[in-house]
């Protein structure tokens, strides 16, 4: 492959997106190679689904971005990928064409990004690592809860245990030692709040701080019902659990959480950034209402990674456990630092569906099942690439129990050569998991060599990957360098006949 110098580090916006669109097509060697756009179908607000097509062969491949609306590196590379073809030198268009969708999602896209948008271009690089460091925290936090509620479990329920001082010995040293707690206390961008004080932010089950106190006051009182008083461990226990419920009633404690507002830290940094200038006056009114029926925090829509209606499109399978809780009006919270954001109803997160009591695919993965599905049927299919936001990770393992061992054991093999070919550049870890909950597992039982490549290994989506302009140039330069591998791999592979058509 040429070095390749050129790579850019600009912020995209969903306004910005199309000016880098027509610049393509203003470029004399990429029309040489075909390059060719049209619109596959509208999102329910209007937007174009655009799919991109460069090169006339016979042997298709996909390449999808922008599935969830706040990860914009996946569309800035595969915009960037359209770019530099020609710098990829294993790529044939007498062999090969391409079919790229650059925005799967572009309602989510243009909601995300109307918030980030607030950032001036001089101090983008600034600013984003700020959001990254504070993202960074967030997710330190949360696992730092995470440690000490096992902690606690474990704690409760070891009968060893002699005495209350003892639990409490235990409880003091350990959160004096644990190495995640320390390095949240000396974070300056940590408010100060105890240890405690985050356990409990951790259990917002409820709407109001009053309804999560007498909850967790339930919980003390049930457990010390259960407890045998004439059992001395039980006693003990019992001691601990009215020391906790001491703790739970005191005032100081409700006041810190409720000043700290629930939101997290990186969501602060655009608390006051309202979703506007839309390409849909109807979509900017419909969404503000969505955010307001939710009480989705201040500040998270910067992470909108849902359709204009909600839908999460990697959720979007009739297999996925959303579809339950969304049908019973369970609260179920979202993951890591969007564990103050509700997951299943419409939002940041989004659903699996938009009525749970009638499963429906969304039209922006009909639309790409259709595109998919004629080319198997055709017999020119080769590979899919769905590309995400951050991690540094490769999906390509098929889910087992829902195929046929044949299939499956085709599929694996040479999705596993795939993923061993592309993490060959990028070194991305290989995941062994699979799952049959998500779009991409569906699409990968159904299809072969169907990888779902989540990029940056700098985190926070949207704008964290952009800290460092370094990151940027890597992830672009790297991730180019193992498409051209793929290339070469498969043009062998076309030469020796083989198939992954039906
Ligand atoms: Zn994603």
């Amino acid at each position: 492959m040429k070095e390749i110098d050129n790579i850019k580090y600009e912020k995209i916006t969903y306004q910005n997106y199309q000016t880098r669109i027509d610049k393509l097509f203003q470029k004399e060697n990429l029309l040489k190679l075909g390059l060719n756009k049209k619109t596959l179908a509208k999102t329910e607000y209007g937007y174009n689904l655009d799919c991109i097509t460069i090169g006339n062969g016979n042997n298709d491949l996909f390449i999808v971005a922008g599935t969830h609306g706040s990860e914009i590196i996946s569309i800035d590379f595969v915009t960037q990928l359209i770019e530099k073809i020609d710098n990829l030198n294993n790529f044939d268009p007498n062999i090969f064409k391409i079919y790229i969708i650059p925005i799967q999602n572009p309602e989510g896209f243009d909601i995300s990004s109307s918030v980030f948008n607030n950032i001036n271009i001089n101090n983008y690089e600034k600013s984003s690592y700020e959001y990254y460091l504070r993202y960074r925290t967030d997710n330190l936090i949360i696992n730092t809860i995470k440690d000490l509620n096992l902690f606690l479990n474990n704690l409760i329920n070891n009968k060893n245990i002699v005495s209350t001082n003892e639990l409490l010995y235990y409880l003091k040293h350990y959160i004096k030692t644990n190495k995640k707690i320390k390095i949240l206390e000396s974070n300056n961008a940590m408010p100060k709040i105890k240890i405690f004080n985050k356990l409990l932010l951790e259990l917002p089950t409820t709407n109001s701080y009053k309804e999560l106190k007498i909850k967790l006051l339930n919980i003390c009182d049930i457990t010390i019902s259960k407890l045998n008083p004439n059992n001395l461990n039980d006693s003990f226990l019992k001691l601990f659990l009215l020391e906790l419920k001491k703790y739970f009633n005191t005032k100081e404690l409700w006041e810190t959480i409720e000043n700290n507002n629930q939101i997290r830290l990186y969501q602060e940094m655009f608390a006051k950034c309202k979703i506007k200038n839309l390409q849909s006056s109807l979509l900017e009114k419909d969404i503000n209402k969505i955010y307001k029926l939710y009480k989705h925090p201040n500040g998270s829509q910067i992470g909108h990674d849902s359709t204009g209606i909600g839908i999460n499109l990697n959720a979007n399978n009739k297999h996925n456990p959303g579809i339950l809780s969304t049908k019973t009006k369970s609260i179920i919270w979202g993951l890591g630092p969007k564990s103050n954001i509700q997951n299943y109803t419409p939002g940041p997160i989004g659903t699996a569906t938009y009525d749970p009591n009638n499963f429906k695919y969304a039209k922006e993965n009909k639309a790409l099942y259709k595109l998919i599905e004629n080319s198997y049927q055709k017999g020119t299919y080769l590979m899919t690439l769905l590309y995400h936001g951050t991690g540094g990770l490769i999906y390509y393992k098929p889910y087992q129990d829902m195929m046929n061992d044949n299939t499956y054991n085709k599929y694996y093999d040479y999705n596993k050569t795939l993923a061993n070919i592309y993490s060959r550049k990028t070194n991305y870890t290989i995941l062994e998991e699979s799952g049959k909950t998500g779009y991409g597992d569906l699409l990968r039982r159904t299809y072969p060599g169907v990888l779902l490549i989540e990029l940056s290994k700098m985190g926070g989506n949207p704008i964290g990957p952009y800290g460092d302009h370094n990151n940027i140039y890597i992830t672009i330069n790297d991730n180019l360098a193992a498409i051209n591998d793929i290339f070469k791999y498969l043009k062998k592979e076309i030469k020796a006949e083989k198939k992954y058509s039906k």
